[in-house]
């Protein structure tokens, strides 16, 4: 193989290829520059002269056929003829006095997003601490940059739909706030906690907030969170959050499968038990056996019959309500539906839906969900699974926007 195709191979075009030795894992390569001087970089004079080589640099690039690949750079002492300063010989693909090249760090960085800096460090043989600097440099920057251009999205976007959502950082600790572009699809900011302090908090502090101009925001049915948005957010439509509204029905309804449980026989009290999770699920997702298991249960006692149909004309109502003004007719009417049921449990989640109708009903006027933010969600708990043991919460946070919006990274 030529030294110039090499050189191709390095992607380095401004130095040239003098020696190559190479074992079984490694090459060494020896370079030099290609031009035989440097402008002055205090005068910019192209008058210079070489004062000779005292060292030579031994730097960490990207791996080529199949080998880690170190080059030996020369560290060349010029001098200026103009204005008498001395200097070192400057390479762009690499800063003074690093031990890696810029395109190589980069590697790196990209590699530990995903997995672990222990896992790359061990795997590209670079010791932890070094491996840690330059994923924590990437992260800092990658993350300024994403949030920046998310924000600046969001800010720009034609009605713009918010999403807010809580997330723990570890179950049952710290909650945080995560604020989404519902329809960019974007991972805007974490906001810390989320009581109503706590937002007031970010909000005054954040110019980006205040100059986003939402038509509707998508939240779960926290008061904290209205409050915010009626606020900062006072035309936007407030949209209580489909999977959260839905799970207050579907706890009503195995409240009522608790209830009627009691005074069923041991063996079909042990089968409604093991299946109760079915009865959460939408009829139409059954598959035909688990269709004809629901029946049995449902076969049991009428009051847990007539709570499931009651669940099932909610999701048909969150399917088809055509617009919102027949959709507030039909809520009434399913709202009476359970009342005439007398049962405590249905009754106490009718009083929440009571409290929230015109959020529950303003999905009708636009049908966003948090769907996407759930799924997120999930990629956050990955992402604390894997970092069980990072007590940084600045470095936290940034990884989750960086990795919660890979497209723009
Ligand atoms: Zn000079």
């Amino acid at each position: 193989m030529s030294y110039k195709y090499i050189n191709e191979l390095l992607n380095l075009p401004e130095i040239q290829i003098v020696n190559i030795e190479t074992n079984e894992n490694h090459a060494r390569i020896e370079v030099t520059p290609i031009d035989h001087t440097q402008d002055c970089p205090y005068c910019h004079s192209t008058s210079v002269h070489r004062n000779g080589i005292p060292y030579k640099r031994d730097v960490r690039h990207l791996a080529a056929f199949g080998r880690t690949v170190h080059l030996s750079i020369p560290a060349i002492c010029l001098a200026c003829k103009n204005c008498g300063s001395t200097f070192t010989w400057e390479y762009s693909f690499v800063e003074p006095k690093k031990r890696y090249t810029k395109a190589f760090s980069a590697y790196l960085a990209s590699r530990t997003y995903g997995t672990t800096v222990t896992q790359t460090s061990m795997e590209e043989q670079v010791p932890y601490s070094t491996m840690e600097r330059i994923f924590k440099g990437d992260l800092r920057r990658k993350s300024e940059e994403v949030h920046e251009k998310a924000y600046q999205e969001a800010v720009e976007r034609k009605n713009l739909v918010l999403g807010i959502d809580d997330f723990a950082i570890r179950k049952g600790h710290t909650y945080n706030t995560g604020l989404h572009d519902l329809k960019g699809g974007r991972f805007l900011d974490i906001i810390s906690g989320r009581t109503g302090e706590e937002l007031q908090d970010y909000a005054t502090n954040h110019t980006m907030f205040k100059l986003l101009n939402p038509v509707a925001v998508v939240m779960d049915l926290a008061k904290a969170y209205h409050t915010f948005c009626k606020e900062w957010f006072p035309e936007a439509i407030r949209i209580a959050d489909r999977f959260h509204v839905n799970r207050y029905v579907t706890e009503a309804l195995q409240d009522v499968r608790r209830l009627v449980q009691k005074d069923l026989s041991s063996q079909a009290r042990k089968q409604l038990k093991s299946k109760s999770r079915l009865l959460n699920k939408r009829a139409d997702d059954l598959t035909e056996e688990e269709c004809r298991i629901v029946q049995e249960c449902l076969g049991y006692d009428v009051r847990l019959a007539t709570t499931y149909n009651w669940k099932e004309n909610f999701i048909t109502w969150y399917d088809c309500a055509p617009n919102a003004k027949i959709a507030r007719v039909w809520f009434e009417r399913w709202y009476k539906e359970g009342k005439s049921m007398e049962l405590d449990v249905v009754n106490e989640c009718l009083k929440t839906m009571a409290n929230w109708k015109e959020e529950i009903i303003n999905y009708h006027r636009l049908r966003y969900t948090n769907a996407a933010v759930e799924g997120r969600n999930n990629r956050i708990k990955a992402l604390q699974r894997r970092l069980y043991f990072t007590r940084n919460q600045a470095i936290y946070k940034e990884r989750i926007i960086v990795e919660c919006n890979r497209e723009l990274a």
